[in-house]
């Protein structure tokens, strides 16, 4: 990369996007104002994107409505071909997007070209080869058992994987025929155009795909509520989500939320602690901590806690927190200032009730670039369980180490949270590992630090949402049932 490519731009020559993507065309938007997106790395001005109004949302929802019937009767062969087109349009355009997304919300560069775009990229691809086989009809008994796309489809995401999050539900929404309407994060919009560039070039119909940008109370409110609009698919907090159900539920739509976590990592007495304590700070601390399945409770057996303590802190230590645009940083600033704001109360509060900081905290090491939105990766220890820390979710760069006595107590402790998003364990034998994660109330579960496998489906239990994104079984949630009942044949005499 060229040297100046590494600085955030400056005001002088800011990103600024005029324009929604709506039935094909790139149009003016209708509301007024625009939203101003800031840089974590300084704090400085870094883009502008148009504030969408209640008129944006219905002209992108009757531009999905109008495009549905002949999307929906696009083969199936046709729309993985253009699934494949997209996929190839991000790759082309890997270090560009990743710059982006590394300039608006703070991950390290490289951790971007690999994550941020490198995952979305897959997605496209993988829902091109799930439509090579997938079966949209089966016979069962007297009926023929059709599985149809569910209709026009308002796709609502984040910050923290923000290109992840919209492949997940774009790639799967247009696989099972449903045209969309993508509301993206106001934090992290850059992504969203690019996105919206390659899916035109690629040719898909006007209509299918359609970008409008806002705040969630104003556009994404009018969104939800939309009567022609027939599934939301979330992905965001908890207080969202829950607002975002009440709403859709007067018109009956299907709602799929991905919403918090607040996962464990267990680690059982017969692990290598090197090894497992370390992974579970790695996970915690990917992308700042900003991960919604981040393990972020470390559980240790009572009489192993010391050498826990040791390994994390230690661990911790070795992170450099910087510019995510240098080579040598592994740990970026967080992606706002609210966010920032957010996380410093939570190390406060921890210290306020009592755990023991023993990485981190509020001080910050020399030399980061001035007004950036940094926290230092911090390990808190002895943590009760039931402390704020340990039940909240904080969405920052915060392990919180608690002990427990025997397997059962830590099942007890893990499951102890109104999230169940994911978590881990650690043990000698994958075997013992599994037994304890088949305990687990939580959507997913790493065994010794099993990579992430989009194949497999990602959602939550319990207020973590419901749904499930990714795999065949992210696209089935896009699809309706549909059984048709033939008289059977007359039985032979
Ligand atoms: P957020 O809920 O504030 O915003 C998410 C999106 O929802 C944004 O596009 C926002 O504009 C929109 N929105 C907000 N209020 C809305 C409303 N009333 N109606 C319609 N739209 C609305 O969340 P965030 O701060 O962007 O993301 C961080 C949160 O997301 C964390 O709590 C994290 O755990 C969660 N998250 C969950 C997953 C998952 O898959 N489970 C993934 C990433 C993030």
């Amino acid at each position: 990369m060229h040297e100046a490519d590494r600085s955030p731009p400056t005001e002088q020559y800011m990103i600024t996007k005029e324009y929604f993507h709506i039935d094909g065309q790139w149009v003016a938007p209708q509301g007024k104002g625009a939203i101003d997106v800031f840089s974590p790395t300084n704090g400085a001005l870094l883009a502008r994107v148009p504030r969408g109004s209640v008129a944006d949302a219905e002209a992108a929802v009757a531009a999905a409505r109008k495009a549905f019937d002949a999307w929906a009767a696009t083969p199936p062969a046709r729309r993985a071909e253009l699934l494949k087109k997209i996929q190839e349009g991000l790759k082309t355009r890997t270090d560009e997007i990743a710059r982006a997304i590394t300039l608006e919300m703070g991950m390290p560069y490289k951790l971007s070209q690999r994550i941020q775009v490198g995952s979305p990229t897959a997605t496209f691809g993988m829902y091109a080869r799930l439509l090579g086989d997938f079966a949209f009809e089966e016979q069962v008994g007297n009926s023929k058992v059709l599985r149809e796309p569910v209709g026009v489809v308002v796709a609502i995401t984040p910050w923290n994987y923000p290109l992840h999050q919209i492949a997940a539900k774009v790639a799967a929404a247009l696989a099972a025929g449903c045209t969309v309407v993508l509301k993206p994060s106001e934090v992290a919009p850059l992504n969203a155009f690019a996105l919206a560039e390659i899916i035109h070039e690629a040719g898909v119909p006007a209509g299918v795909f359609n970008l409008v940008t806002g705040f969630g109370p104003e556009i994404g409110e009018a969104l939800v509520t939309h009567a022609e609009v027939d599934m939301v698919s979330f992905t965001g907090s908890t207080a969202a989500g829950k607002r975002i159900s009440q709403l859709a539920a007067n018109t009956v739509k299907r709602v799929a939320l991905e919403l918090g976590g607040k996962s464990a990592g267990i680690v059982l007495d017969d692990a290598d602690f090197a090894v497992a304590v370390k992974g579970v700070v790695g996970n915690c601390y990917l992308n700042a901590g900003q991960t919604c399945t981040a393990q972020t409770r470390l559980l240790v057996p009572a009489s192993r806690y010391d050498e826990a303590a040791r390994i994390a802190a230690a661990t911790a230590a070795e992170y450099r927190l910087g510019d995510p645009m240098e080579p040598g940083t592994t740990i970026g600033p967080l992606a706002s200032k609210m966010q920032q704001d957010r996380v410093r109360d939570y190390i406060s509060k921890g210290i306020a009730e009592g755990c023991e900081l023993l990485a981190g905290g509020a001080s910050l090491p020399e030399g980061l670039p001035a007004g950036g939105y940094y926290v230092a990766p911090t390990v808190f220890g002895r943590v009760d369980p039931r402390a704020t820390i340990a039940q909240e979710e904080i969405f920052g760069p915060v392990l919180s180490i608690i002990s427990y006595t025997d397997e059962d107590d830590a099942v007890r402790i893990a499951n102890d949270s109104i999230y169940g998003l994911s978590g881990g364990v650690w043990s000698a034998t994958d075997a013992r590992a599994e037994s304890v994660a088949r305990r687990l109330r939580t959507g997913q579960v790493e065994i010794n630090g099993g990579p992430f496998n989009i194949y497999a489906p990602f959602g939550g239990y319990k207020q973590s949402g419901n749904g499930r994104e990714l795999g065949k079984y992210g696209l089935e949630d896009f699809l309706e049932f549909k059984a048709m009942q033939f008289k059977p044949p007359p039985k032979a005499a």
